[in-house]
């Protein structure tokens, strides 16, 4: 199987133990591309590093909704010099997250137009983290309709239901399917999954969150992106490497490795 895991954490604490082993044994894996996304501006040195030691490692990069606050003119100025190195593909990630609120709205959505603004004029993809606050992440999106269209991005880890993601889908964006695609009852990603076009879709971990069944609890990596794929293969009647081999692909057009 020929895996792309578009969003993934390696830099994260968790993983301090076994880092290199486990990156070094992904491509035996079949994990030949990964997206590494470093989400809090105040320190994203891991992220730049890992992208730097391994050639299949890009990153990504943004300051997410938990940390909102904290976000200041000098991050965006070093948001803006990031995307210019060919090694930082996309900004993310990004968005409104209402479940957990640990930075005050307001806050959040004015953080996020910013990021929009300077991913438009970096002529650079998104990755979106939205949770519980779809209505008010599509009003913000809205405002950025024709620079997303044009330049892409990823609803990663969609969770709203089929009918929201046709919303998504309009704007240009492609839809993230992790780990949770396996897990019993959720019914909204199964029908997401169902209706998603072909060229419209990724794979993804977020490891070390959000392991897939039969590792639920443990901590995510990105070799087990394999079960996420199966799920999705199985929904749409396709055989897993076919399903594969269309993430991976989908993955390099919206991050445009296909030019580097
Ligand atoms: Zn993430």
């Amino acid at each position: 199987m020929k895996i792309f895991d578009t969003h993934a954490h390696l830099s994260d604490k968790r993983f301090d133990e076994d880092r290199d082993e486990l990156i070094s044994g992904l491509k035996d894996n079949g994990v030949e591309l990964v997206c590494e996304v470093g989400c809090d501006l105040r320190d994203v040195s891991a992220t730049l590093a890992l992208t730097q030691k391994y050639p299949f490692v890009y990153g990504a990069v943004g300051m997410h909704p938990h940390t909102a606050q904290f976000m200041d003119n000098g991050m965006a100025d070093g948001l803006r010099e990031m995307l210019k190195g060919g090694r930082i593909v996309a900004l993310g990630e990004i968005g409104l997250d209402y479940y957990y609120d640990l930075s005050p709205r307001d806050k959040q959505r004015e953080v996020f137009d910013m990021q929009l603004s300077i991913a438009a004029e970096a002529g650079a993809p998104v990755i979106l983290h939205i949770r519980d606050a779809i209505g008010d992440s599509l009003d913000v999106l809205r405002a950025h309709k024709a620079e997303l269209v044009k330049n892409g991005g990823i609803t990663h880890c969609y969770s709203g239901s089929a009918e929201s993601a046709k919303d998504f889908l309009d704007l240009g964006l492609v839809l993230g399917f992790g780990g949770s695609l396996t897990f019993k009852n959720n019914r909204k990603g199964v029908e997401t999954a169902a209706i998603v076009p072909l060229d419209r879709f990724v794979f993804e971990t977020d490891c070390p969150y959000l392991a897939p069944v039969p590792h639920r609890g443990e901590r995510n990596d990105p070799t087990l992106a394999r079960f996420a794929i199966e799920r999705f293969a199985q929904i749409r009647g396709l055989d897993p490497e076919a399903a594969a081999e269309l993430g991976f692909e989908n993955g390099r057009a919206v991050y445009r490795l296909c030019d580097k």
